[in-house]
């Protein structure tokens, strides 16, 4: 396995099989995966390699984005996802223009230089409503990134936004196999589409994101290679991979949550084959396991996603149970991340953080 790693450094790309092989013989020896140092398993030696590649790309730098979650509001029923239209156990909301900014600023005088609009599918939230919100934070914090994640659009929705000031947008795939799409979402959602929007994005100069959710229901080994042999192709900006987690009123309300090992191992091998991506290392993985968000920087992410969503609206915006970090402020939270990352021997930095493919 050890040389097939080194091949993936060396070349960026493996075969099917090859991919294949490496996940298969991971999950045979999962027992002895952690701790990360000092064993020979091939989360090991894939994070080892990871960290160096990391190291020499961004050195000991880790990028921080002040994530506002501005609407929970969703017109998709994604059988995994708390927003979902059916979910009837949330209380909506949606932030309004003013309170955007006022999260922004306080995001700034903290020192944030990337702002992330996320938010379910909410169509409150028009192509001139967006474009007023991204013009007007652009506007105030000029030397800042923004980046949106509302899910698909049009192409000329995303050019409008595009033109308005908008630099980056997140959209997972969620998977590259179609047949797997279409057991996680309903049949008024496509998997085409979905594709069809993040070439859409990349197109239109977007530094762009695609992502999984490691472990979701139904996903076999095999899919997992497909969605490697996509981000391969696609070469994204920016990859967000998190273990999925249930959530106690979606339809996945049973299913089992996915594995801390094999999202590092994920993100050990995008960041291989991927050496400039930006990789957060997600909430999601600080949720499976405290001290989660330190072992994916230690897997080669480097990228971490404070909360500056105000605090009353936090426990409303559940994509699943259990979530970390719904009653810390931005300031104590970005505090306590400080504090923990330098422990570990890496250092966040107020930077805007751009992909390297995307000097300005
Ligand atoms: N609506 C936008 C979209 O579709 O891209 C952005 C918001 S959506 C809630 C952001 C991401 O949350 C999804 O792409 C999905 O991968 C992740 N997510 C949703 N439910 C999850 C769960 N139960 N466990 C882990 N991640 C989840």
């Amino acid at each position: 396995m050890k040389k097939l790693i080194d091949k993936l450094e060396k070349e960026k790309r493996l075969s099917f099989d090859e991919w294949k092989s490496i996940i298969v013989e991971f999950r045979k020896e999962k027992d002895k995966a952690l701790p990360l140092f000092d064993n020979d398993s091939i989360l090991s030696y894939a994070s080892e390699k990871a960290r160096k590649i990391r190291l020499e790309n961004f050195g000991n730098k880790i990028y921080i984005r002040g994530l506002i979650e501005f609407t929970n509001y969703c017109k998709n029923d994604c059988y995994y996802c708390g927003l979902r239209k059916s979910n009837k156990d949330i209380e909506r909301y949606r932030l309004d223009e003013n309170i955007i900014l006022k999260c922004c600023e306080k995001g700034y005088q903290l020192g944030f230089k990337t702002f992330v609009l996320q938010g379910g599918e909410d169509l409150y939230f028009n192509d001139d409503r967006m474009e007023s919100i991204i013009k007007n934070i652009k506007k105030n914090f000029p030397d800042c990134a923004l980046t949106l994640s509302v899910g698909e659009k049009s192409f000329e929705t995303y050019e409008k936004w595009k033109n308005a000031g908008a630099d980056r947008y997140l959209l997972r795939h969620e998977t590259a196999d179609k047949k797997h799409y279409s057991t996680l979402h309903p049949e008024s959602m496509s998997f085409d589409n979905r594709m069809e929007c993040l070439k859409n994005l990349k197109k239109l100069g977007y530094q762009t994101g695609c992502g999984i959710m490691v472990g979701s229901p139904f996903q076999t080994v095999e899919c997992i290679v497909e969605d490697l042999m996509f981000m391969e192709k696609f070469q994204p900006e920016m990859v967000g991979i998190g273990p999925f987690l249930p959530q106690h009123s979606t339809p996945f309300c049973d299913k089992k949550g996915g594995s801390l090992e094999e999202t590092l191992l994920l993100l050990s091998l995008v960041r291989i084959m991927l050496p400039k991506a930006l990789l957060p290392s997600t909430t999601a993985l600080g949720t499976v396991k405290e001290g989660g968000r330190e072992l994916g920087i230690l897997c080669g992410a480097n990228v971490v996603m404070p909360n500056l969503s105000p605090l009353e609206f936090r426990e409303n915006y559940l994509l699943y149970d259990n979530k970390i970090c719904t009653g810390d402020e931005a300031a104590e939270s970005l505090k306590s991340l400080e504090k923990n990352m330098k422990n570990i021997g890496y250092e966040i930095v107020k930077e805007r953080g751009d992909s390297p493919f995307f000097k300005k």
